[in-house]
């Protein structure tokens, strides 16, 4: 039988507790939520809501086609210059998602003899990006610029490393500093992925390279997705206009995709204007985690202390954090729960967002529920 062969795999994942299954959200469940991406709560704000709207009736249900062809809007223009702007880099372009921008700026910058070096952290989506790539990839420690230095020493020819800023499954930074000095010393591009640092690091949510001083640098170029701060859908490259023209005629995720539905661009602009507007929920995002970091380290729990708005709880098997997670939502709860291939290290998680309009007390009941059930 064709297909027979999964059957096999089925029941490995089965008996190593591995199995995933889709759990649809029913409108209007009052779950409390800290297992999205919404970090600044903005999915549901009236203006967002009222930018995809109008985005839809004055563009249509869809892009229609790809960006070379009709799938560029005045929208996607506006979009594309407002991100810049606002993340301190000279041009942007904007893509179905932040997985096509991460696979569109690694495959593209990294060519035939090409070294990329990628540290042990990263998001599917960029190690993806290296595998697609025609260069080389050499795998770096995590979150170690010597070892990125020592990946590039002796390499002839280009060359980037390639980081999150904020890594996802423990929600620790990078040594930004370290890296963009790591490749200087070599001559080499740095590529860094800041899906979890717009709209929360840096001053008014402008992200980790702002906050680190490489906005707008000749050598650096950022990847950002429109679908967490930001409350919409879709991703963007930001960095100099030689990089961004050089994607518009050689990245294959831009060239041969539908462009950015106009509702998803519609929101994310909104949600942009809303952040420059109120600059101060950034800075809430960060606070929340904190203190829900605090509070779970007070209540007794082992949670890694966060650099931005994720927040990690670490189970001991994966079954049992299935249960905990599934414990945590019959109590009314939403975590994230990782498990591999989801995590680097094989050690699965319970993954927590701070949303910037959390309150203490929602912070309070959400590590009480987590207490009540840990295994
Ligand atoms: N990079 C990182 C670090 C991410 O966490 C994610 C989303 N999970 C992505 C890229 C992909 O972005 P998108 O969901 O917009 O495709």
């Amino acid at each position: 039988m064709a297909f027979g062969w999964i059957d096999g795999q089925a029941e490995s994942r089965r008996r190593a507790g591995l199995v995933r299954t889709l759990r649809p959200r029913a409108a209007g469940t009052p779950l409390l939520d800290l297992a999205s991406n919404d970090y600044l709560g903005l999915t549901r704000h009236p203006e967002v809501v009222e930018g995809a709207a109008r985005a839809a009736r004055t563009w249509g249900g869809g892009s229609t086609g790809s960006r070379l062809v009709t799938g560029t809007t005045e929208l996607h223009a506006e979009l594309e210059r407002e991100l810049a702007g606002f993340c301190g880099f000279e041009a942007a372009l904007v893509f179905s998602s932040g997985y096509a921008a991460n696979l569109a700026a690694v495959t593209a910058l990294a060519p035939h003899g090409s070294l990329v070096v990628s540290d042990a952290g990263n998001h599917a989506s960029l190690i993806d990006g290296c595998r697609l790539a025609r260069g080389t990839t050499q795998v770096a420690a995590h979150a170690d610029p010597d070892a990125v230095r020592k990946a590039l020493s002796g390499h002839d020819g280009p060359a980037v490393a390639v980081s999150d800023t904020v890594f996802s499954v423990d929600g620790d930074a990078a040594p930004l500093a370290g890296l963009a000095g790591a490749c200087r010393e070599h001559g080499a591009g740095l590529v860094l992925d800041d899906a979890h640092g717009l709209g929360v690091l840096g001053d008014g949510g402008r992200g980790a390279p702002h906050a680190a001083g490489l906005a707008g640098a000749d050598d650096v170029v950022v990847t950002v997705t429109l679908s967490k701060s930001l409350g919409s859908q879709g991703g963007a490259v930001l960095g100099p206009s030689r990089v961004i023209d050089h994607l518009v005629n050689a990245a294959r995720t831009f060239i041969f995709d539908t462009g950015l539905a106009p509702a998803a661009a519609g929101a994310a602009l909104a949600a942009l204007r809303l952040l420059r507007r109120e600059p101060g929920r950034a800075a809430r995002a960060g606070a929340v985690a904190r203190a829900l970091h605090a509070t779970l380290t007070a209540a007794g729990l082992e949670a890694v202390r966060p650099d931005a708005a994720v927040v990690s709880v670490r189970a001991p098997s994966p079954e049992q954090a299935v249960r905990w997670a599934a414990d945590c939502r019959a109590a009314g709860l939403s975590v994230g729960c990782f498990r591999p291939p989801s995590v680097p290290d094989g050690i699965p998680r319970l993954r927590l967002t701070a949303r910037a309009d959390l309150s203490g007390a929602e912070i309070e009941r959400a590590v009480r529920v987590i207490g009540e059930t840990r295994p």
